[in-house]
């Protein structure tokens, strides 16, 4: 049991349900029966704690960080509100970040599962298309629930980006992460990926700028999730184009036209119903603590904030299975002090930060 904590109290309008609320914080826990001797800490429209759908927390650009490293990633992205991040794939093993209250809560998708030479060296379990399935099984077993798999990746022999994977293989591993208790999702840039991932059966897709008017219907029909990391798309792919133009011509010419109309096409698979949730994939070279950046991205790109916001709060709580603020459920939230879906200013300036019931900011 966590030593006995001072009762606290919030006041002000719940989202996403817009009521008017009194509520209190007893044992690190929500409660709406009002608790005597609370203190209010906070005042205006209160949010389920920020949800980063995609980051890594012990990776950096430079591969994987040292304790003290993660701990400075850990901090930025709590920060901002962030008090439950998707891991989706760190090389190192992070469970101590479990064991401390001031960080925010890690859902882990184990290692990234990749080919020999087919993607970042040192970050992924390497392995060829016949292992896939036992290696997913056995990172199943590692995460929280998740595992992830790069599905395409530049191919140095054919000078340009390709799927990974034969698709009986990705059939293989989506039952076998199924079968280990496990949703799994892929990196896709590519149209060819993302199609065979579709096919497949994964879960969720994560960055999916190879995403056509066929494929948004059928990503739709299908109620697959998708973590645009828009972002970084827009940030990073003209450097990543660039850096390999000169050997890869195919390549670079690919990840260009990634890349333009990138927004667009995020905005026209919003509109067909796709499911969208909020990622920065801070933790390569996006830094952490810039959930508000993102959300700000996808804003721009005609995602309504409202809908932009649930999907870095009470949608991705409920697609994690992680809970909101109903009665007895753990204290973590964000105050604002007017409401966050009309102004990103007010989105990037929490009054107050709760995590596990303690004021952390
Ligand atoms: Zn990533």
């Amino acid at each position: 049991m966590p030593r006995e904590m001072e009762p606290l109290h919030v006041r002000g309008v719940r989202l996403p349900d817009e009521q008017p609320v009194d509520l209190w914080i007893r044992d690190g826990h929500v409660t709406y029966e009002p608790v005597l001797g609370a203190t209010t800490v906070g005042t205006g429209w209160i949010v389920p704690g920020l949800v980063d759908m995609h980051c890594h927390i012990g990776l950096a650009s430079r591969g994987e960080t040292d304790r003290a490293a993660t701990e400075v990633q850990a901090l930025a992205s709590r920060d901002t509100g962030v008090l439950l991040a998707r891991d989706c794939g760190a090389p190192g093993d992070t469970r101590w970040l479990d064991e401390r209250e001031d960080l925010p809560r890690v859902v882990r998708a184990g290692r990234h599962i990749a080919r020999p030479k087919r993607y970042i060296r040192g970050v992924s379990v390497d392995v060829e298309p016949p292992a896939l399935a036992a290696t997913v099984a056995d990172q199943a077993g590692r995460g929280d629930g998740w595992v992830k798999i790069v599905g395409d990746w530049i191919d140095r022999d054919a000078g340009d980006m390709t799927p990974l994977w034969p698709v009986e293989e990705l059939r293989a591993a989506v039952s076998a992460a199924h079968a280990g208790g496990a949703r799994v999702t892929t990196h896709v840039f590519g149209r060819q990926a993302l199609a065979e991932a579709l096919q497949a059966g994964f879960d969720c897709i994560e960055h999916g700028t190879g995403l056509d008017d066929e494929l948004t219907t059928l990503m739709a029909s299908m109620q697959v999730a998708l973590v645009p990391t828009l972002l970084n798309v827009v940030d990073n792919f003209p450097g990543i184009a660039d850096s390999g133009a000169e050997k890869f011509p195919a390549y670079a010419a690919q990840m260009r036209a990634l890349w333009a109309g990138a927004p667009e096409r995020i905005a026209t698979a919003y509109q067909a119903g796709v499911p969208i949730y909020v990622g920065t994939d801070a933790g390569g070279v996006i830094a952490h603590g810039r959930i508000v950046d993102e959300m700000a991205t996808l804003h721009r790109a005609g995602l309504p904030l409202d809908y932009v916001l649930g999907g870095a709060s009470w949608r991705a709580r409920e697609y994690l299975g992680r809970p909101g603020l109903a009665e007895g459920d753990p204290a973590d939230l964000v105050v604002f002090d007017a409401d966050p879906r009309l102004d990103l200013a007010t989105l990037a300036a929490p009054t107050r930060i709760v995590l596990r019931g303690r004021v952390i900011s």
